[in-house]
This record gives structure tokens, sequence and C-alpha cells, in this order.
């Protein structure tokens, strides 16, 4: 078992995570359930924070889009760190929650003309231009709002990151950003340089996500800053800030093999000092935007198990009271997960079987062949490092509600987001007059 940030097994043998004992948690809340560790995520927050400012002048964002919640949003601005968001959504819970708009950065391949006016318009820290339509629209906007934005161009440099292909999103045939080969990243410079009420303050790639190697970002900083060497030599424009992007991947099953973000900040850091000083530049202040790292590991989520089908000679099969609608990424990406029976948390896992969702769909599995205590129907399956990309791809499939959100702390646990009802299933359903 890999328990992070509070989890423990406790005296009942039960899986405890912030200082409450699951099965209370199940009792009080029911199945479905997502449960958050706020000191382990917190703790996550401060080990980016603190290992980049370690290496210099830098700004860690949570990349909002891996779980976007108000209450989430108000920890990481206690935390200090900076925000990352991709629409109008996250960017209206960043201001729910009272976020620090000067540190709130906007990314998105196809941001909408209200949503770039309402970023704007409230104050956002940088926007992370994608394309040239964007450029032009934002310049537009702000020159009719009276207003100056400082912003990043996203970059796409041609770094092949090892992880599963459709999550990959440096390489060239990508939909985000400027190619950096052939020119294109230059052209989106000079039209920067052009355009009067943006302020071109940096320079922004991403090269995926759940990404080990720890040389893809090396390497993705190197090109960053010898393209701003060029930048430089034809336009003398000189940059403030390279954002590297987030990706850092964590552990999930065994192979898995997480760095530490020292090593991620350490490396990073050498690389654009190393650049700096080879070209001449200024070191910009370094950006990066975890998502994954700091809140997938702080998530469990609790399953009630209910039937079972055994195919002798083949496998057992056993369901759950969720699935691919509260965790999509099995059925999407084939991820893997680890899990353990909550209640039999310190028994001996001898029974080999395949966790099912409850949605109408071959693929809705959650786990293929794991190791369990002994199963019986009405125990409670807990799934680690469920806190990325689970609420936050999330759907209404075969209308089940969403679960509810639980933060737990100290012995103490508070709900984060209400269960859905079958009220709020058809709250905006609407029946026109010749069907009444
Ligand atoms: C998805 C994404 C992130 C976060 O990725 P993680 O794998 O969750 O760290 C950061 N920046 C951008 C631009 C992204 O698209």
């Amino acid at each position: 078992m890999h328990l992070t940030g509070t989890m423990r097994i406790n005296g009942f043998g039960n899986l405890e995570i912030g200082g409450v004992d699951t099965t209370k948690l199940v009792e009080q809340y029911q199945t479905p359930l997502w449960v958050i560790d706020e000191t382990g995520f917190r703790e996550n927050c401060r080990a980016f924070r603190d290992a980049f400012q370690a290496c210099g002048d830098s700004l860690v964002l949570y990349a909002s889009k891996a779980l976007c919640n108000t209450a989430l949003c108000k920890i990481v601005a206690e935390e200090g760190l900076g925000l990352d968001v991709v629409s109008g959504g996250e960017l209206f819970t960043a201001m729910n929650a009272g976020f620090p708009m000067e540190k709130v950065y906007f990314h998105g391949n196809n941001k909408s003309l209200r949503e770039l006016q309402m970023a704007v318009s409230v104050g956002v820290g940088r926007v992370v231009v994608d394309n040239f339509h964007e450029l032009q629209t934002l310049n537009r906007i702000c020159l009719e709002l009276e207003a100056r934005q400082d912003i990043l161009l996203r970059i796409t440099p041609g770094v092949e990151a090892h992880t599963h292909e459709f999550i990959k999103t440096g390489q060239i045939d990508s939909k985000f950003g400027f190619t950096l080969p052939g020119g294109q990243a230059m052209d989106a410079v000079r039209d920067a340089l052009e355009c009067e009420a943006l302020r071109l303050v940096g320079l922004h790639c991403h090269i995926g996500s759940q990404i080990f190697e720890i040389e893809s970002f090396e390497h993705a900083a190197e090109l960053m800053m010898q393209f701003m060497a060029e930048v430089k030599a034809l336009t003398g424009h000189e940059f403030d800030e390279l954002d590297i992007g987030g990706g850092f991947g964590i552990y999930y099953f065994p192979g898995d093999e997480p760095r530490q973000p020292s090593d991620w900040a350490k490396v990073a850091s050498a690389a654009i000092e190393a650049k700096a000083v080879q070209y001449s530049l200024r070191r910009p202040r370094l950006i990066v935007e975890p998502g994954r790292a700091i809140i997938g590991p702080a998530g469990i989520t609790l399953y009630t198990i209910g039937s079972s089908k055994e195919i002798p000679g083949i496998r057992k099969y056993i369901a759950v009271d969720g699935g691919m609608t509260d965790n999509p990424r099995p059925a999407l990406y084939g991820s893997k997960y680890l899990a353990v029976i909550a209640n039999k948390a310190s028994q001996k896992t001898t029974e080999l079987v395949s966790v099912a969702g409850k949605c109408c769909e071959s693929g809705d599995m959650l786990i293929w062949d794991t190791k369990l205590a002994p199963i019986e129907p009405g125990d409670i399956l807990a799934v680690f490092a469920t806190g990325a990309y689970n609420y936050a791809m999330s759907s209404n499939y075969n209308r089940l509600p969403r679960p509810a959100m639980i933060l737990v702390k100290d012995g103490k646990s508070y709900t984060i987001l209400k269960r859905e009802t079958y009220q709020d299933l058809v709250r905006n359903d609407f029946v026109p007059e010749h069907l009444k």
C-alpha cells in the first residue's frame, strides 16, 4: 500500500485520512465520496513553492484544471501560490474564492471573446496567448476597455515527453501554441510586440502530463532560453518570465517513480541559469504549473461494493456504486489505480478481482486484476490518488448524481462540494409549451 499525506491504518484496521476513520466518513456522507486531505494538499503546495524558491526567483501556479473548487482555491491562495485557469468557469471560481487576480494566469487554445473580456476586466495577471487570432482579439479588447494586459506566448517547442500519448502536448503536431521549429513562434513575438495594448512579459510551454523524465523539462527550458536569445538578437526584446508548465508525474501504480519537487526545481533552474549566462540574458523568473502533483495524491475516492460476478477460470468482477462518471481516466487513458478495502485495510490481500463501475458501458472499469482482502457486499473500497482529473472530468452519464467532496483535517471533516440530488439533474430541463 502506498499511503501519502495523513493516510494511515488505524487501531481498528481501517484506513484513516486527516485523522478521520474512512468508515465514519461513509456513515456520515455516504458513497461514492471524494475525500481531500487538507494537510497533504498544503504540504504538496509548500513542497513545490519552497523547492523553487530555494533555486531563485520563481512562482508556482496550481493548475486548477486538475481540481477546481472554491475552498481549494482559498487554500492555494493561503499557501502563496498563483493559479492557472483555462476557462471563464475556472476564473469565476477563483473570483468566488477571492483569489488575488494578479497571480492568475489564463490559458486555453480557444478562449472566447467573453472569456477574454472577463479576464481583462477583472485584472488577471497574465493571459497566455495561444494563437494569432487570440493575439489580435485580445489587443482589440484591451484598446476598447482602455486596459493594458501582460501576456505570455504559448510556444510549442517540439519536445517529446515520454508519457501516455493522449496526454502529450509539447510535440509539433499539437493544437496548442505557436510552433517553434519553422518560425511561427518568432512571427508571434513580432506581432505581439506591435500590439500596443499588450505587454509581452514572457514565454510559456507545457510539454505533457504525468512525466517522470526530468531531461524533457531540462531540454524544453533550454530550447526556450535559446529562443529568447534569438528574440533578443532580432528584436532587442528581453523577457521577464519563463513558464515551463506542469506535468510532474505522481505515483499511481508500481513502476511510477516520481521525482521530488526539489529535483525538478534544481534541474530547471540550473538549465535556465546556464543558458542565461551562455546567451547573456537576464535570468527570467521561473514559473511552473503543477496540477496533478499537488492535488492528485491528496485525494481518495470511497465507494461501497455491491454485486460481484465470477467467471470461472477467467476473472471475478466486483462492482462499486460509482465508476467512469466520477473517474473517467481508466476508460479514457487506460490509467491504473491502486485500492484497498478501507474497512479491512490491515487484512491480507488474497482475492484477485477486477473493479467495475455501475455505468451501462463495458468500458466502465476502474481497476483490472488487483489483489484485495476477501470481499463482501457492503465493504468500502478506497481508491488512491484520485485528487486530480477525477471530479474535474466527472459527468452525469446515466444520470448519476455527482458525489460529494469532503475536506478532512485534524480529525474533522467538512463538505466542500454538495452531493448532487435527482432534483439537480432535472434543474435545467425545460418542457416546451406543446409538450405540457
Ligand atoms: C494540464 C496543464 C497543466 C497541469 O498539468 P499537470 O499534469 O496536472 O501538472 C499545467 N499547464 C498547462 C498549460 C496545462 O495544460
